[in-house]
């Protein structure tokens, strides 16, 4: 059976919130067990130990609700039901983009956290399917021009809860697929959602070892991506236990400006980043991608550029260069399209590969950095979401 879980403090900062201590009084949940775990629990309940794999393979499908497990007798479904917490998010809404990106907001139902929202997106593209998931309620940090970051903190997410946003949009794309020229199977896995993953590390390392496991969705660390502002020693146990692709929200080259844009930039500077991303293990083709937000005046200029040219390593690393998503109250203003490219045309006049990032989803808020879950169920709210999703035709 599966401990609970301690979850580790992200390291102490001035610029990291303190965090709710979670007593896992709940039922354990379904999506974080693994096969031996489940096998031993249905042993203990006296069945056979075969059921477990079926069981998994329901859930794999995205079926997390017992009485839909066709081939489970009806005495093991109301043994999960009582033994388990086998459905550990509510959908709360979907809410669909013109460009077939899908935001869901799902309500979480841990005693001590129930009713706390998370928002999960889909973005299909021709050749692909991602998901991008959230790892923590709010954000353990505060960089100022992110629209999670300004909700504060409010819990970490376990591993059943990371996996069950992968698994409750499974369901939804085999319910209602997408239009045949965008993909409608998952096949890539992104940890930028709400929350620094790296500061619920125990729960997040967990998911990832669920994602990949042959029993699991057997999703290759290839198409994992961990996106982090920067939490070195974090960085480094993935490096060692998970070593998947690896995303740094950089957003400024020179310290000084990362100190105020990327506030763990104190506790952890760029000297200290470079060693670490030196050290990270990248497989054979493969890149660190440097996230690089452009915010008009305050990381644009050419100082910045320059200081950019001279962090980056154009062997290992590339740089995504991120439009800036505005939300109500934000207190920066994104670059312009024309100086973006400009931006990126330097960069890789030096020999550096840079892409400017296109913005999905962003008519719904499931752009980078606009997610931000009201922490109330609102059923005012939500009715104006699924009314303004019927408009758009597609929910
Ligand atoms: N906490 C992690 C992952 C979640 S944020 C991290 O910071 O990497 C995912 C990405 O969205 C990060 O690169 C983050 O810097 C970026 N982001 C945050 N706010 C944004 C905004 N308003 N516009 C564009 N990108 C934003
Ligand atoms: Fe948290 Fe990432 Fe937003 Fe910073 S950018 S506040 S680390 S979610």
């Amino acid at each position: 059976m599966k401990q609970a879980v301690n979850y580790p403090q992200a390291g102490a900062s001035a610029t990291i919130r303190p965090m709710n201590a979670d007593t896992r009084t709940d039922k354990p949940q379904l999506p974080e067990l693994q096969l031996k775990d489940l096998q031993n629990l249905i042993q203990q309940w006296g069945q056979p130990r075969f059921r477990a794999k079926q069981v998994l393979d329901w859930c794999n499908k995205g079926v997390l609700k017992p009485g839909e497990m066709k081939n489970i007798s009806a005495g093991l479904r109301n043994t999960l039901n009582a033994e388990l917490c086998c459905e550990p998010l509510q959908l709360i809404r979907r809410e669909c983009s013109t460009d077939g990106t899908r935001k869901y907001v799902f309500a979480l139902k841990r005693k001590r956290f129930a009713g706390k929202m998370i928002e999960s997106v889909f973005i299909p593209e021709e050749k692909r399917g991602t998901v991008c998931i959230s790892s923590q309620v709010g954000c353990v940090l505060d960089c100022p021009f992110c629209h999670t970051g300004t909700q504060g903190f409010e819990a970490n997410l376990t591993a059943g809860e990371i996996i069950a946003q992968v698994l409750a949009i499974k369901a939804d794309l085999r319910a209602e697929p997408l239009p045949d020229e965008l993909h409608s199977d998952i096949t890539h896995i992104v940890y930028m959602g709400m929350g620094e993953p790296m500061a619920n590390e125990a729960a997040v390392f967990d998911s990832i070892g669920l994602l990949m496991h042959e029993n699991g969705l057997n999703i290759s660390r290839r198409r994992i991506t961990v996106s982090t502002s920067g939490l070195i020693p974090q960085i480094q146990r993935l490096g060692d236990i998970h070593p998947v692709n690896l995303a740094i929200s950089l957003h400024s080259a020179m310290d000084d400006k990362r100190d105020t844009l990327v506030p763990i930039n104190r506790k952890y500077p760029l000297a200290d980043l470079r060693r670490c991303l030196d050290a990270y293990p990248v497989g054979k083709q493969r890149h660190i991608t440097l996230e690089y937000v452009l915010l008009d005046q305050a990381n644009d200029q050419d100082e910045d550029l320059q200081a950019l040219i001279r962090f980056v390593n154009p062997e290992r690393e590339r740089i995504n260069l991120i439009q800036f998503n505005p939300y109500p109250g934000s207190p920066y203003t994104g670059t312009s399209r024309q100086h973006m490219k400009e931006f990126a045309q330097h960069l890789i006049s030096k020999g550096i590969r840079a892409t400017v990032r296109r913005s999905r989803g962003d008519d719904i808020m499931a752009a980078c950095g606009q997610l931000k879950a009201d922490t109330k169920a609102d059923t005012k709210a939500d009715t104006k979401a699924d009314t303004r999703a019927d408009i758009k035709g597609s929910s």
